[in-house]
């Protein structure tokens, strides 16, 4: 069985939990509180903070896990980037008070204090600028530290940058881009690796399955160039000929996105019976 770390709560962990049970590793959990689960054949899922999951991760308590790459970075942790899982995106950033009159990274003096629950890559993105500043750890509400005077700006993660306004600060310049990683241990045994390429595979069909759809329409035989134009798939449409007629059976995976357009433009060249189902996988 091979241990996969995931978060036990917070922002990440619903989303995590609903990836793996869409690829088929449905996270069977014995009561709220417990701390493992089986993911059904070679998997277990072990929860715990999101924080923790990098060093579980690199000290092989679990073989892989699923992290904001933020946590990552901050752990300072060698470790594998297996997969983007695109969701839990945000930013750590550098905010000032609105009235600070700091606009820019540039006009940060030295001696400034910067409270941050991200010490390590605080101290590093300054360090790195040549800024000399003093890093005022806080565990939470980052936000707040510069209307208490225990420090002058802060970095801290925002996704909408609505907290920041709300707390009257100016974002003035981003450290990390992150969102949820795959992660795992550097120089894995190769059966470990091969069954995480399996669990990246899955994880992957399933991301790519979401923002497309399966369509289906019946084409008047005359109007397939314009189809073939409208409906370019993913190796172009499957055309299936409609015993003794003069339609022709389309079918073509579309983006999820501009599906209303789609199916539109298919209307309008005559198209009729149009169908649209949800993919659960897609492995190109
Ligand atoms: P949490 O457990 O809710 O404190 O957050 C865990 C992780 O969620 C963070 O380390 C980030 O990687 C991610 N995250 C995504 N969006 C946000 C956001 N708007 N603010 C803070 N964290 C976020």
């Amino acid at each position: 069985m091979l241990k996969i770390a995931l978060p036990n709560k917070g922002r990440l962990s619903e989303e995590v939990r609903e990836l793996f049970n869409d690829a088929g590793l449905e996270v069977k959990v014995r009561g709220e509180r417990a701390l493992t689960a089986s993911l059904g054949g070679e998997f277990e899922a072990i929860f715990v903070r999101a924080q923790d999951i990098p060093e579980f991760v690199a000290d092989g308590a679990a073989a892989a896990g699923v992290t904001g790459w933020d946590l990552v970075c901050e752990s300072g942790r060698e470790l594998e980037q297996l997969m983007d899982l695109e969701f839990g995106r945000c930013r750590l950033v550098v905010a000032a008070r609105e009235e600070s009159g700091i606009q820019k990274l540039e006009d940060i003096r030295d001696g400034v204090r910067v409270a941050s629950s991200f010490t390590r890559l605080t101290a590093e993105f300054f360090e790195k600028r040549g800024q000399k500043v003093t890093v005022v750890p806080v565990s939470g509400a980052t936000e707040i530290a510069p209307h208490l005077g225990i420090a002058d700006i802060i970095v801290d993660l925002t996704s909408t940058g609505s907290t920041l306004k709300m707390n009257g600060l100016r974002e003035v310049g981003t450290v990390v881009q992150s969102s949820a990683r795959l992660i795992a241990r550097k120089n894995q045994p190769p059966e470990d690796a091969a069954k995480l390429e399996e669990l990246r595979q899955a994880l992957s069909s399933v991301l790519a399955a979401r923002g497309k759809r399966y369509l289906m329409a019946n084409v008047p035989r005359r109007v397939l160039p314009g189809v073939r134009e409208v409906l370019p798939g993913l190796n172009g449409p499957t055309v299936v000929d409609v015993q003794g007629g003069d339609f022709v059976a389309v079918h073509a995976v579309v983006p999820a996105k501009s599906i209303y357009r789609t199916i539109a433009a298919l209307k309008s060249l005559g198209c009729e019976g149009i169908l649209v189902t949800r993919i659960e996988r897609l492995m190109p």
